[in-house]
């Protein structure tokens, strides 16, 4: 995309944006970006008609999920009872997006809403990811977007260790499926579930990581959610989705 395509995006998206100032290598490129969660929704796509045993995250999927194909493990999913939460939830959230997506986007779990519409990322988090994925030029149905859990636990509670060892061969049957060409991972949680690791947030971003044995890049930001918690955050998202953009560039 264009500079000025990318300025007109963040615009129409009421995105202020900086310029560098002095001998910049890319001086019309915006070096920050508050992103605006009340920014206009971009119409999602249609969707898409084992337990663990210490099998990491990304290594091949325990057998009864490898064999399903999308429709299979969707309806595998709407039918889990594997942990505590199918007890509490109104619905099961499975993903959203493109199946030939080369993006995709990993969060925690979904929340009030998602839990009510069966979709992730559709509250106010989902409208500031979908401003985040617009400033570097993606629309939300361009991309395929799935939680590590995936039912919401009540009150929006960290998932549980057992929670996240039954529910995340599901997400890596839809890594593998979808093989996409780069992972964006938003939050502490999600990282730390797919990376296998206690690491900060601070200490995993602005860094390449390979996930699975297919080593799919791997790119690891703020939960959209913290920074509307914490707006001034934004500026380190935006360099965050500029990495993620250029490692992708990169091939
Ligand atoms: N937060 C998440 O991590 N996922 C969602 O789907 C919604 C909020």
């Amino acid at each position: 995309m264009s500079s000025a395509l990318r300025k007109e995006y963040l615009a129409a998206l009421g995105l202020e944006t900086w310029t560098l100032r002095g001998p910049a290598t890319a001086a019309s490129e915006p070096v920050a970006a508050p992103f605006d969660e009340s920014a206009p929704v971009v119409a999602a796509a249609p969707r898409e008609a084992a337990r663990r045993d210490n099998v990491a995250p990304g290594d091949a999927a325990a057998p009864r999920e490898a064999a399903y194909d999308w429709l299979q493990l969707r309806e595998r999913v709407a039918a889990c009872t594997r942990c505590g939460l199918s007890a509490t939830r109104t619905q099961t959230v499975f993903g959203v997006g493109n199946l030939q997506a080369e993006w995709l986007v990993v969060g925690e779990a979904p929340g009030a809403e998602e839990d009510r519409q069966g979709e992730p990322f559709v509250g106010r988090a989902g409208q500031l990811l979908n401003a985040m994925l617009r400033a570097i030029g993606l629309a939300r149905e361009q991309v395929y977007i799935a939680n590590v859990l995936k039912c919401r636990p009540p009150q929006n509670r960290d998932p549980m260790a057992s929670e996240t060892m039954e529910c995340l061969p599901f997400l890596d049957r839809q890594i593998a499926l979808l093989k996409p060409r780069i992972m964006l991972v938003v939050g502490r949680i999600a990282a730390q579930n797919l990376l296998r690791t206690d690491a900060k947030l601070g200490a995993l971003r602005q860094q390449v990581h390979s996930f699975g044995a297919s080593g799919v890049p791997l790119v690891v930001t703020y939960h959209p959610a913290y920074l509307l918690r914490s707006p001034a955050e934004k500026r380190k998202a935006w360099e965050d989705l500029k990495f993620a953009r250029e490692v992708f560039a990169r091939g």
